[in-house]
C-alpha cells in the first residue's frame, strides 16, 4: 500500500498543475490578456466538445459520459438554472457529483456496444427521474435537501451549497479516490482532478469568470487524462506495467555515442510454466520485472517481449554496467516467491496439484541469465548492439544458466 500511495504524486501532478492553471487563469486573464475575455464562455463547450471527440475516437464511455454530464450541466447552468442555489441547480450539482462516483465505478467497455447502449439510457433515465422527483416531490426534496448533520462552522461559510451536497461530495470522492489508489492511472486521476475543478465551480468566488473557467478546467483535465492514459497504454506493458518494446525503440532513438545494452531472460521459464501454470508464470514476470526496472547505475528495465527483457546503460561502457547487472540476477536468484495454496494451478480433478489438503504455502524461485554488449568498433547502431547482446546471452544459456556474459 505504501507503494501506491508513493506512486499518487506522480499521477496527479498534471491534474492539480492544470487545475492551478484554471484558478490562476481568472486572475490572470483579465489582467494580461483582456481581450482573450470574450472568448471565456466558448472554452467549456469547447474543450467539452474535445473531450467528447477523444473520447468517441478512443472508445472510452466513462469519458464520454462523465464529458456528457458536465456539458449538461454548463448547458443547464447557462440557462440561468445556476448561479443561485434553487432546489434545481442543487439536484444538477448532487447529480454530477454522483455520476463521478458511478462512472468511476464502471469499466471501460466501449461505447458502440450494449454496454455503452445501457449507460447512456442511464444517464438518460437519471435526468427524467430527477425532473420527474422535481416535478411531483420537490417539497419534501427541498426539505430534505436542507438537512443538517452538525455545524459545520468555518467550512460551512465557505460551502455555499447545503450540507447534504457536502456529504454527497466526501462520499463520491472517496469512492473516486479508492478507485485512482487501486487503479493507479491517468483516467482515475483525471477524474478527481475534475471531481476537485467542478465543485470548486459551483463554489463560487463572485467573479464573472469563475465558473466557467473552473468548468474549462474540469474538461481540459480529462482531456489530457485520456490522452496520457492511451499514451501509457501505448508505451507500457500491460502485464507487469514496465516499458514496453515500442518505449525501448523510441529510447534507443536518444542514445549518444556511448551505451551498454543488456539483454536478460528467464531461464527454464517454458519448463516453469508447464509445471506451476501459466499464471503462477505470469506472476513470475511481474516480479522478474519489478526488479529490473529497479536496477541501478543509471540503468533503464524494459521489457522485450515474453520472458525476455532488455536494459539499456546510456552513457556507460560494460564494465560499468556489469555490477549493477550482477546485482539484478543476482536478486532476482534469490528472491523467494510465496505461493499460498489457492495461487496453485488445478489438476484434471479440479482440485490444486501440490498440497492441497494442507494450507501450506510454497516458494518457488527463478534465475536469469544476461548477455550485453557495448556501443564501439562494428558495433554503431543500437541494433546492431542488441544482436551482440542477444549472442552474449546464447553464451550465458551455454555456460550454464543463472550468470552474466559479454
Ligand atoms: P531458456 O533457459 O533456454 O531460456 O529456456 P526457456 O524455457 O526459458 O526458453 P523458451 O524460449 O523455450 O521458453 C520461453 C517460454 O516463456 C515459453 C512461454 O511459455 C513463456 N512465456 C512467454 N511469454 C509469457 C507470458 O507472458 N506469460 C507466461 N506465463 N509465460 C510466457
Ligand atoms: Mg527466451
Ligand atoms: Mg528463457
Amino acid at each position: 500500500m505504501t507503494a501506491r500511495l508513493k506512486q499518487i504524486p506522480k499521477h496527479s501532478i498534471i491534474p492539480v498543475m492544470l487545475l492551478l492553471l484554471a484558478i490562476g487563469s481568472v486572475w490572470g486573464l483579465p489582467r494580461f490578456y483582456p481581450e482573450g475575455l470574450r472568448a471565456i464562455p466558448v472554452l467549456p463547450p469547447l474543450l467539452i466538445g474535445v473531450g467528447l471527440i477523444l473520447s468517441l475516437s478512443f472508445n472510452r464511455s466513462r469519458f464520454t459520459l462523465i464529458q456528457l454530464t458536465l456539458l449538461i450541466a454548463w448547458l443547464a447552468h447557462d440557462a440561468q438554472w445556476g448561479g443561485h442555489r434553487t432546489l434545481p441547480t442543487f439536484l444538477l450539482n448532487a447529480w454530477v457529483i454522483f455520476n463521478f462516483a458511478l462512472i468511476s465505478l464502471f469499466r471501460d467497455r466501449g461505447l458502440f456496444s450494449v454496454h455503452g447502449a445501457l449507460r447512456l439510457s442511464l444517464l438518460f433515465a437519471e435526468i427524467n427521474i430527477t425532473l420527474y422527483a422535481l416535478h411531483y416531490a420537490s417539497e419534501p426534496l427541498a426539505r430534505w435537501a436542507v438537512w443538517q448533520l452538525f455545524p459545520l462552522g468555518w467550512l460551512q461559510a465557505w460551502w455555499q451549497w447545503p450540507q447534504t451536497l457536502l456529504w454527497l461530495l466526501c462520499v463520491s470522492a472517496l469512492v473516486v479516490f479508492i478507485k485512482f489508489l487501486f487503479s493507479l492511472r491517468h483516467i482515475e486521476a483525471g477524474l478527481l482532478g475534475a471531481l476537485t475543478a467542478f465543485v470548486l465551480a459551483i463554489n463560487h468566488t463572485g467573479n464573472p469568470y469563475w465558473y466557467d473557467l473552473l468548468m474549462a478546467g474540469a474538461a481540459l483535465i480529462l482531456c489530457v487524462a485520456i490522452l496520457l492514459d492511451s499514451y501509457h497504454m501505448a508505451y507500457r506493458d500491460e502485464l507487469t506495467g514496465i516499458p514496453a518494446r515500442r518505449a525501448l525503440n523510441q529510447h534507443l532513438l536518444s542514445l549518444g555515442s556511448r551505451y551498454t545494452i543488456a539483454m536478460l531472460d528467464v531461464d527454464h521459464f517454458k519448463k516453469f510454466n508447464d509445471t506451476h501454470g501459466h499464471d503462477v508464470g505470469d506472476q513470475v514476470l511481474k516480479m522478474v520485472a519489478h526488479h529490473i526496472v529497479q536496477v541501478k547505475g543509471g540503468g533503464k528495465g524494459f521489457r522485450y517481449g515474453g520472458e525476455e527483457f532488455t536494459i539499456v546503460f546510456a552513457g556507460k561502457d560494460m564494465k560499468q554496467a556489469a555490477p549493477h547487472l550482477e546485482a539484478v540476477r543476482e536478486a532476482i536468484g534469490s528472491y523467494q516467491m510465496v505461493m499460498r495454496a489457492k495461487d496453485r494451478p488445478e489438476g484434471k480433478d479440479g482440485k490444486k496439484q501440490r498440497g492441497a489438503s494442507s494450507n501450506k504455502s510454497q516458494t518457488l524461485s527463478v534465475t536469469i541469465s544476461i548477455g550485453m554488449a557495448e556501443r564501439g568498433g562494428d558495433l554503431k547502431q543500437p541494433e546492431e548492439v542488441i544482436k551482440a547482446a542477444d549472442q552474449a546471452l546464447y553464451r550465458a544459456k551455454k555456460k550454464g544458466r543463472n550468470c552474466l556474459s559479454q
